[in-house]
């Protein structure tokens, strides 16, 4: 675009001014051309570019000798590539923030750009999740080649301009009729290549590691949860800082509790007789076991909230509760003589108004129910469960 555009043109400046005189140049096109003040306006982002490349060239004294002396073609030769878009925001990030008093663009544009970001899948323990713990992990990744400091290029070279696309990182492909612009495949789209590779990265600018990391699981961490780890994800190859490390937690399920949020939910067995009667049962719950009173009569199925017994919640904001399901046991394996205990008790039962109730209820569902299939004929799920029922009754 401003390939044959005469960069002191551009800033309206003369072949004389001063640093001073260029920076201030720039200063004040680019407070008028910034996008973020002409948002969607094209023409606005193109002369911001243009003046970018303008003051990218000459506010550093090598590039403008070499232009004064050269022009364009004098920093292509010398492997100088014209800024992308892209690399616009990330290279003056930091005067942004000095001109617009704003701290620049923010993110990923501002500076070189970080390395990338990884993610370790961590399968912790149901108790675990519950308590958090440090667990040590071993990690894989790439970091920066302390050798190139990521360029890629052996110490004392540096990148030339890539010679099938000159430096512009995009090739012109005929596709039938049309020409589309497509990455250069021999730079991929960076515009200049590594001649003298770094021996101790191969020009990958990143090394492969395998380190030891401590991972800080937090208390009450839930599956599928996610953490991010500032800083411990792959190195950077452009002098930016490395990038992030995600922890996804996997947690594993409890043969006993099951949870939803900071819920512990357990169901406990107690017999008939203690259920009846009431007593002090042991529970045994995440943080240790306690002792649940249960009251006379009590039911199956009956819930009780142990309230600040379940999951502790993040930052501090307390516990939550557990909830115990009652599951009152049926006894088996009778001896004769408990059956017949057991038949006098029913007899005693059957004795009480209460428990005549009891029946008289039960009597009226089934007389509800088989009256309206005649017959007794089952046909449907809803049956099943009366007729069960009936034939215990017996
Ligand atoms: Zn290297
Ligand atoms: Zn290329």
């Amino acid at each position: 675009m401003s390939m044959n555009v005469d960069y002191y043109e551009i800033l309206s400046v003369s072949r004389t001014a001063s640093g001073a005189e260029i920076k201030k140049a720039y200063r004040r096109l680019a407070m008028q051309f910034h996008p973020d003040r002409n948002p969607g306006d094209k023409e606005a982002e193109g002369k911001f570019k243009e003046c970018t490349e303008a003051y990218e060239v000459l506010s550093d004294d090598q590039k403008r000798q070499i232009y004064d002396a050269y022009g364009h073609e004098g920093l292509k030769s010398h492997g100088f590539r014209h800024t992308s878009a892209e690399d616009v925001f990330s290279s003056f990030g930091d005067m942004f923030g000095e001109l617009f008093g704003l701290g620049g663009r923010r993110g990923r544009q501002q500076g070189p750009a970080p390395g990338n970001d990884l993610r370790l899948d961590l399968h912790i323990s149901f108790l675990d999740a519950v308590h958090g713990l440090v667990r040590e992990e071993e990690i894989q990744r790439r970091d920066t080649c302390l050798t190139c400091e990521g360029s890629g290029c052996r110490p004392g070279y540096s990148k030339k301009t890539c010679p099938a696309c000159q430096g512009r990182g995009q090739v012109i492909r005929a596709q039938g009729f049309f020409q589309v612009s497509t990455p250069c495949p021999q730079c991929h789209g960076e515009g200049r290549i590594i001649t003298d590779p770094c021996q101790d990265c191969g020009g990958a600018g990143l090394i492969k590691k395998t380190i030891k990391l401590p991972i800080h699981i937090p208390a009450g961490v839930d599956n599928g949860a996610r953490m991010r780890v500032p800083g411990k994800g792959e190195g950077s190859r452009q002098g930016g800082p490395p990038g992030d490390l995600y922890v996804i937690f996997h947690v594993e399920e409890h043969q006993f509790f099951k949870r939803d949020g900071d819920t512990i939910y357990a169901s406990v067995p107690v017999s008939m007789i203690k259920a009846a009667l009431g007593c002090v049962l042991e529970v045994p719950t995440v943080h240790g076991a306690i002792k649940l009173t249960l009251p006379e009569g009590s039911q199956s199925g009956q819930l009780f909230r142990l309230r600040g017994h379940g999951v502790p919640r993040p930052n501090g904001r307390g516990t939550g509760d557990m909830v115990v399901e009652l599951r009152v046991q049926t006894p088996v394996g009778l001896s004769e003589e408990q059956k017949k205990l057991l038949h006098d008790f029913d007899a005693s039962c059957q004795r009480q108004d209460e428990a005549k109730e009891e029946e008289g209820f039960f009597s009226r569902i089934f007389n509800e129910v088989l009256g309206r299939n005649k017959g007794g004929k089952e046909s449907g799920g809803k049956n099943t469960k009366a007729k069960s029922k009936s034939e215990s009754g017996k």
